[in-house]
């Protein structure tokens, strides 16, 4: 809220922004930042819920194209998290998207995939078929358990024919499930792409169509974007041009941080989601750039050795202070000695 006192007044602003400020709608990602599995992760409910009743619209964007965005919004009331499916941006609604700048409206579309994927198709006024005897002008995939050969030769049919388009909901290799790992959407992707020989337009994260979408949806002026993952939530906010905080609740940890590409790295790393509206101290570098603070945490390049100087309270701060300096020191992290101890 642009007149809350507590979040821009002039006279009790903190001396440090965090990373709400100016903040209008939040762009999250669920899986490893809401919950992991079935599990809630500890104070992030919380957290966005106060952020909501600050006036922050909150959007959830999923890669996941089996459920529906009602099924997600479902999930996370189940949580406590008060959302409708309007907040919900799935991989299926930016496929349909795409779809609609590549075909005419009301072409028709053969579906590889379930009922999240096809009722989007329909609801943007698609025909829908599975075969492709049926000449399609496109064929969009997404991942749904009952996609088996049937479904994968029926696309390669289609997209013998190259003027067909070729939508995917996204490319995620793999897919956790509570009894292991099994293949995602990107595993059944190169099934076909392994008999036809070309690559699909991407929607999902790391492509830009789902945070595009999103800006669209909640007429975002000045979002931030969460994820747990550098190579999906993070690489898709900076091609979309979004400021983006990594949360260590989920998949990436400190190691991956620190070895993170300068097109993966995040503009704040939060060890949970109560930091979202704390004090962000912003690192302080010396002139030669040698010697990185960040409150109590220090740390300095020697020739290609990172030293810590000082550790600080907190754990979080040496990580800022270390990803600060590797990052500036222009050399890739395997050129460089880091003390196993800011990475394990
Ligand atoms: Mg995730």
């Amino acid at each position: 809220m642009a007149n809350d006192p507590r979040r821009r007044g002039p006279f009790r602003r903190s001396p440090e922004r965090t990373p709400l400020d100016d903040v209008d709608v939040i762009l999250t990602d669920l899986d490893g930042v809401l919950y992991a599995g079935s599990e809630p992760i500890p104070h992030a409910v919380q957290a966005l819920t106060e952020a909501q009743r600050n006036g922050i619209r909150v959007g959830c964007l999923t890669n996941n194209a089996s459920r529906t965005d009602e099924s997600v919004a479902r999930h996370l009331r189940q949580l406590g998290f008060d959302v409708s499916a309007g907040d919900v941006i799935t991989s299926p609604q930016a496929a349909v998207r795409l779809l609609a700048g590549l075909v005419e409206p009301g072409s028709l579309v053969l579906v590889v995939g379930g009922d999240g994927l096809v009722a989007e198709v329909d609801k943007a006024g698609f025909e829908i078929t599975r075969s492709a005897d049926d000449r399609p002008v496109a064929v969009v995939q997404g991942f749904a358990p009952e996609v088996g050969w049937r479904q994968l030769a029926e696309a390669s049919f289609a997209l013998a024919e190259e003027s067909v388009h070729w939508v995917a909901t996204n490319m995620d290799w793999t897919l956790p499930q509570a009894r292991g790992v099994a293949p995602g959407n990107g595993t059944l992707v190169s099934a076909v792409h392994t008999a036809v020989g070309r690559l699909p337009a991407v929607a999902g994260k790391p492509e830009r169509a789902m945070y595009d979408l999103a800006v669209e949806r909640f007429r975002a002026r000045s979002p931030l974007a969460v994820g747990d993952r550098l190579d999906t939530d993070i690489l898709g906010a900076n091609r979309a041009g979004i400021p983006s905080a990594l949360v260590l609740t989920g998949i990436d940890g400190a190691k991956q941080v620190l070895a993170a590409g300068e097109e993966e790295r995040p503009r704040y790393v939060l060890s949970d989601l109560r930091e979202l509206s704390q004090p962000y101290p912003a690192p302080r570098i010396s002139r030669s750039g040698s010697v990185v603070e960040v409150r109590d945490a220090s740390v300095r390049l020697e020739g290609d050795a990172v030293r810590i100087v000082a550790r600080g309270q907190r754990r979080i701060d040496l990580l800022r202070a270390a990803s600060t300096l590797i990052w500036n020191s222009g050399t890739p992290i395997y050129a460089l000695q880091v003390p196993e101890e800011l990475y394990t």
